[in-house]
């Protein structure tokens, strides 16, 4: 396994990082005991870096494995959309708390887009720069799937790390292309910045071009780390042994691709629709007659991050 610095931080990550997303009750759901399982099967593997978030609701999850394995010896990454000083202290109390230790790693703001919404957490930032002062918090960054969130936060001077959509066929991202990504992600790193990759896979769509997939990303020179969803131990295996340049079975590769995500919505939905506006990837729309619209998914723009089901005030949404 590979291990970076990831930008002029003092922290040196796996190349490959555990996105426990798939893990966290927006998606697997798994229990504790699954995931500590899962955790520590990842660390035995060569990966010490996690990436979660407070909308993941999932710090119990990790907690566990991060006790067991040594806190000090895995480094952690969360965000919030905290936009004011109070939410930026009660989502990094929360982290804390949750993940029962006195630092993060790694704190970022969660879907950044542009210059604008880095105004609008200002407040946010100054709080969370003076926790890093405190060393409360490592690195501070943020988390985008816009090519204008990459360039507002290189141009920025204090964000340390960003964690932009990267996948050969820029999947997910929202205003413009994979080249045009990958211009942006130069520029962050000719400031020294720290790149970390997420939706390598383009959120599952990209099952079927599994090895293509990874070789593109695996090739970047710009990326530091690049967070993989994973959810099984022979997952892990498989994304580890590809991080470390091992051959992968075609049989095993098969295993992995006869797993495609989908996303469900349940027949009680009440076409409320703050689903459709919760969704960033437009995947959403509300079907059917007035009085018996439904939410209805756009299977081949949802890159299954969950983020509706967050939303739904009767629970309708589950990414399985
Ligand atoms: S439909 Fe839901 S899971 Fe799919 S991209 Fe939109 S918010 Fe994410
Ligand atoms: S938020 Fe839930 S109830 Fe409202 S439209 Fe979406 S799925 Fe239906």
């Amino acid at each position: 396994m590979e291990y970076n610095r990831l930008g002029k931080s003092e922290l040196k990550v796996s190349k490959l990082c555990f996105g426990s997303l798939t893990i966290s009750p927006l998606q697997r759901n798994l229990s504790i005991k699954e995931s500590e399982n899962i955790l520590l099967h990842a660390f035995d593997h060569g990966v010490n870096f996690i990436d979660t978030a407070a909308l993941y609701e999932n710090y119990h999850q990790i907690r566990g494995a991060l006790k067991q394995w040594g806190r000090q010896k895995i480094h952690i990454a969360t965000k919030s959309y905290a936009y004011s000083r109070d939410t930026a202290k009660s989502s990094l109390e929360e982290a804390l708390m949750g993940l029962e230790t006195d630092y993060i790693d790694l704190f970022m703001l969660h879907e950044q887009e542009s210059e604008h919404t880095l105004r609008g957490h200002q407040e946010a930032i100054d709080f969370f720069l003076t926790k890093k002062k405190e060393g409360v918090i490592g690195s501070f960054g943020i988390s985008t799937h816009f090519i204008s969130g990459v360039r507002a936060a290189a141009n920025h001077g204090a964000i340390d790390v960003v964690h932009p959509i990267v996948n050969h066929q820029g999947l997910g991202i929202v205003d413009g292309d994979m080249e045009e990504m990958l211009e942006a992600i130069g520029e962050a790193k000719k400031k020294d910045m720290g790149i970390f990759a997420m939706k390598p896979l383009g959120g599952g769509h990209l099952l079927s071009d599994f090895q293509k997939s990874f070789d593109y990303v695996l090739n970047l020179k710009d990326l530091d780390s690049i967070a993989v969803g994973m959810q099984s131990r022979e997952e892990v295996e498989v994304n580890a042994g590809i991080f470390s340049n091992e051959k992968i079975s075609n049989d095993t590769i098969k295993k992995i691709q006869a797993q495609p995500r989908t996303l469900q919505i349940a027949d009680w939905c009440q076409g409320c629709g703050r689903c459709v506006n919760r969704c960033n990837m437009n995947a959403l729309s509300l079907q059917g007659e007035k009085g018996k619209k439904r939410a209805l998914v756009d299977p081949k723009r949802c890159v299954f991050c969950g983020y509706c089901g967050k939303v739904c005030p009767d629970f309708c949404i589950k990414v399985i």
